[in-house]
């Protein structure tokens, strides 16, 4: 059986955000400790990181900023979801963030249905979040969105189709999502087990092979790059 690494590369390249704004207009975003001008102002809260994203999209001309796959961030020690007394800590980011506008529209990224959706509520967790079930050449996997507005939840249900490029949320407010500046979480994830709604984003670098076999680069789909 083909590898879904090699099924998803060989799809011609998809949107998961607004169509009509264009790959030339996205730009690479490191959020990891080596980034000097991240670590110089060191945003503090949801609205001092969307000051810092919009600055640096309009010094770009730019009006997307991603990246993130297999990132270690040092933004989550402000939560107790990622580091706590009782587990080892959790700052290896496996899925590829979108930092955009509130509001921007977010796509299927294939054919699929709703295999399930959640309120993840708690700092720094995803907030509203959808998955959708994928079939191709007989090999099922799943992409996970995060970071989505209340609404995105409305009148969802369970088995729901949605086409590639169809609309099935939009990017939440920071009073809802987590405690971020507007982005989407797009995660790809081979065998869900039984998770409902939510999948882990972030791990613990002991767990990192596992991951990185079990959620290849989204990359490898969306071909921004
Ligand atoms: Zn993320």
């Amino acid at each position: 059986m083909k590898p879904l690494s090699a099924i998803l590369n060989a799809l011609p390249p998809t949107k998961i955000i607004d169509s009509s704004i264009d790959f030339s207009k996205y730009i690479p975003l490191d959020l990891s400790a080596t980034n000097e001008e991240l670590m110089d102002s060191r945003p503090e809260n949801a609205v001092e990181f969307e000051d810092f994203i919009s600055n640096y999209l309009k010094k770009n001309n730019a009006e997307v900023a991603f990246g993130g796959y297999i990132e270690g961030r040092t933004l989550y020690q402000r939560s107790t979801i990622f580091r706590n007394d009782s587990i080892p800590e959790r700052n290896i980011h496996i899925g590829l963030d979108l930092w955009t506008k509130l509001g921007t529209t977010v796509l299927a990224a294939l054919d699929g249905k709703v295999h399930s959706f959640k309120n993840n509520i708690g700092l720094g967790d995803y907030g509203p979040t959808i998955i959708l079930e994928h079939e191709i050449e007989n090999e099922k996997f799943y992409t996970l969105y995060g970071h989505l507005s209340l609404e995105s939840l409305d009148n969802l249900t369970v088995g729901k189709i949605f086409k590639k490029g169809e609309q099935i949320a939009t990017l939440g407010e920071a009073a809802v999502n987590g405690d971020y500046a507007p982005h989407v979480h797009f995660q790809i994830i081979k065998n869900i087990e039984d998770y409902w709604g939510d999948y882990p984003g972030v791990c613990n670098s002991n767990d990192l092979n596992f991951y990185i076999e079990n959620c290849p680069d989204p990359n490898l789909l969306l071909k921004i790059t």
